[in-house]
């Protein structure tokens, strides 16, 4: 757990009342029974026989097959089968390849607080979104009613006024410089009111705090993360929801060190998000391939507590029915296409300097690789301490068992995030720490 979690696990975590954040047109949505159906087909074995849905004939689609050539040369092929899939309709929360590799990249980029993902606040839950706009015009919609308050840094992104204004509500700026919102006039405006009355039929508190974290529209301003600790803790206080709108996130050109940065995450780079410092379950958080791969591809997806998930979806039911399969899967073969050449640059390394040393299995999915350090009882006070000093960092095993003070002679290593040089020396520093300890 992160010396963050640590600190925020201390205080008691408030009981999110889910309902009291959502509009009249939001609570009053319903699942739509034709998609939930369409969901389950989704998820069943091809022995199903559905007389369900009202799904076209897919032998009467046009297009039997794709090849696309990607940057790098290789070429992605949607074959017969996949193409009829590519051209159907598909569950409203996104395709579940997709869906599940998501999250895993969520959890390991963010490693959200497992308790804020209690069954009784609603686990993590995630759907894919015709990019981050369609996410955050549905989240609107779903908290802000004529006469809110909501909170938000200006100048802001003119989509995000586009969505919020119409829908009458009192936009509250709060002052901002380079470093994003200032959290001291955030404390002088909430002010106004008593945190005592967050909770009361009819109160003007604000529930809602919008915010560009990251390389802010049009500012470019990036938040600090002791600033953001300071929002989350007014947020507590007068119990609204941070909605965290973070497409340029995997754009931050700065390393950041800070303090309470992730112990299992600290590869990556940059300032801790507000879901990763979320205990409440009280973070929207809205990621996009926009700027990173395509924006023409229009896929964005929406993290957070899944009560308030599920009501996006069930607008999502209501209009686009879901993001376009098509560009689903495309996205999801690129990413396939790039974890496969990740995840063999890690076994060649793994090959070249483990070899006799420590054994694994190719994992044929995912993200890791699960490693058994040989003439190693137990892996966490080799990798807390002397792998920190080596300048290396992988995951314990022991993490991962029921009970974490097992022994377990094994650590896990992603290969999501670095580059082949990276994992290449990581794997020469591991070899020489194993060769040392054994
Ligand atoms: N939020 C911000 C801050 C943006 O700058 C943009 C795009 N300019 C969006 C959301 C919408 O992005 P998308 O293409 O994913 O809909």
């Amino acid at each position: 757990m992160s010396n963050l979690q640590n600190v925020l696990h201390l205080r008691p975590i408030r009981s999110m009342n889910y309902a009291r954040f959502l509009t009249a047109v939001s609570a009053a949505r319903r699942p739509s029974p034709i998609r939930i159906l369409t969901e389950l087909q989704q998820r069943s074995p091809p022995s199903l026989i559905s007389l369900a849905g009202g799904a076209p004939n897919p032998n009467t689609f046009p297009f039997l097959s794709a090849s696309i050539k990607v940057s790098g040369g290789e070429v992605l092929v949607l074959d017969e089968p996949l193409m009829k899939r590519a051209l159907q309709y598909s569950g409203s929360y996104g395709i579940p390849e997709l869906l599940s590799w998501m999250k895993d990249l969520q959890k390991s980029l963010h490693n959200p607080p497992p308790a804020s993902y209690s069954p009784e606040r609603g686990q993590m839950e995630m759907c894919v979104t015709t990019g981050s706009q369609e996410g955050l015009c549905k989240i609107f919609e779903m908290l802000v009613s004529s006469g809110d308050n909501v909170l938000l840094d200006a100048p802001t992104y003119s989509g995000t006024l586009a969505a919020l204004q119409p829908l009458g509500c009192n936009l509250i700026n709060v002052a901002s410089d380079h470093h994003g919102m200032i959290p001291a006039d955030l404390g002088k405006i909430l002010g106004r009111w008593d945190p005592a009355d967050a909770q009361k039929p009819g109160s003007s508190v604000p529930r809602v705090l919008y915010t560009i974290p990251n390389g802010g529209n049009p500012t470019g301003a990036s938040m600090t993360y002791e600033r953001k600790q300071e929002v989350y803790e007014l947020a507590r206080k007068y119990d609204f929801l941070i909605i965290e709108d973070d497409p340029y996130y995997f754009l931050q050109f700065q390393k950041v060190t800070c303090s309470g940065s992730h112990t299992l995450t600290s590869l990556i780079p940059w300032a801790p998000t507000f879901l990763s410092m979320d205990v409440d379950g009280r973070v929207l958080r809205m990621d996009s391939f926009s700027k990173i791969l395509s924006s023409g591809l229009r896929i964005g997806f929406v993290t957070g507590p899944k009560p308030l998930v599920d009501r996006v979806v069930l607008h999502i039911q209501a209009s686009t029915m879901h993001t376009s399969t098509f560009t689903q899967f495309l996205l999801f073969l690129r990413v396939i296409d790039f974890y496969r050449s990740q995840r063999n640059t890690m076994l060649s390394s793994a090959d070249k300097w483990l070899k006799d040393v420590a054994e694994w299995h190719p994992p044929m999915a995912g993200m890791f690789l699960w490693i058994k350090l040989k003439g190693i009882k137990d892996t966490q006070q080799l990798i807390m301490k002397k792998a920190l000093e080596k300048e290396v960092l992988l995951v314990p095993g022991g993490v991962f068992n029921i009970n974490s003070s097992d022994p377990c002679p094994y650590v896990r290593a992603a290969f999501s995030l670095s580059t082949p040089q990276q994992i290449d020396e990581a794997f020469r520093r591991l070899a020489d720490l194993i060769k040392e300890a054994m």
